[in-house]
């Protein structure tokens, strides 16, 4: 899968982002996850593997090529009865999920980069009591939290990238800290006592 990732330029999480990110799968150890953003199905396999024993995860995913590849690749698994992929954009999908019994206790956020804010508040009443948010990518190339101004190109991503942070970091009930491994991994509890409202780590 990363060799075909590598080939192919498919955004996978990368090699520096990924111990932070199996640090944070196994402290919450998830029963029940959302993942929006499944490209080739790396990372789901990741939750699958190091997930609750009983862990499903419902992934969303826009191209039909990638999904398609996604379960090929799950189907030569232990894990293919654990995943369930739907195909379409997140956005329109997130409104018509249903809510599992007791909600997702874990979100991973790592399709469009513009529709943090979006996702965010669509997976409000899909969360179960306790739960974590996982965003990807939260510090764009530097740029997000960076002195240094980003190139017109990326202006909008690095705005709503700054917008999500700011959010999180806002609503009551939800405290954050941002992994600065890989391209910013941002870590937000719901309904869990953390002694940080903010802050940064590097792991
Ligand atoms: N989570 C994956 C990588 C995801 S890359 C991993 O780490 O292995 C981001 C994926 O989001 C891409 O495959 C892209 O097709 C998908 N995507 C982009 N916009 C989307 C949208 N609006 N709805 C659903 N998926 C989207
Ligand atoms: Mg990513």
């Amino acid at each position: 899968m990363e060799a075909y990732a590598a080939r192919h330029h498919v955004p996978i999480i990368n090699e520096q982002g990924r111990r932070a990110f199996l640090q944070v799968i196994e402290e919450a150890k998830p029963h029940r996850v959302l993942e929006i953003g499944t490209a080739i199905g790396y990372s789901a396999l990741l939750m699958a593997q190091h997930g609750a024993e009983d862990v499903q995860i419902t992934t969303l995913e826009l191209s039909e090529e990638r999904a398609r590849l996604a379960e090929s690749f799950w189907e030569r698994s232990p894990y293919k009865e654990r995943i369930n992929l739907h195909l379409g954009d997140a956005g329109e999908l997130l409104q018509g999920l249903p809510r599992p019994e007791g909600g997702f206790d874990f979100v991973f956020i790592d399709a469009a980069k513009g529709q943090y804010v979006d996702y965010f508040q669509k997976i409000q009443p899909l969360l179960a009591e306790k739960a974590v948010i996982l965003a990807d990518n939260v510090l764009f190339r530097g740029y997000v939290l960076g002195q240094e101004k980003p190139p017109r190109r990326f202006k909008t991503i690095v705005k709503r990238l700054q917008q999500y942070l700011q959010l999180v970091q806002e609503t009551p009930g939800y405290s954050t800290k941002i992994l600065v491994n890989g391209d910013g991994l941002a870590v937000t509890y719901k309904g869990l006592i953390s002694e940080a409202g903010f802050g940064f780590e590097k792991t």
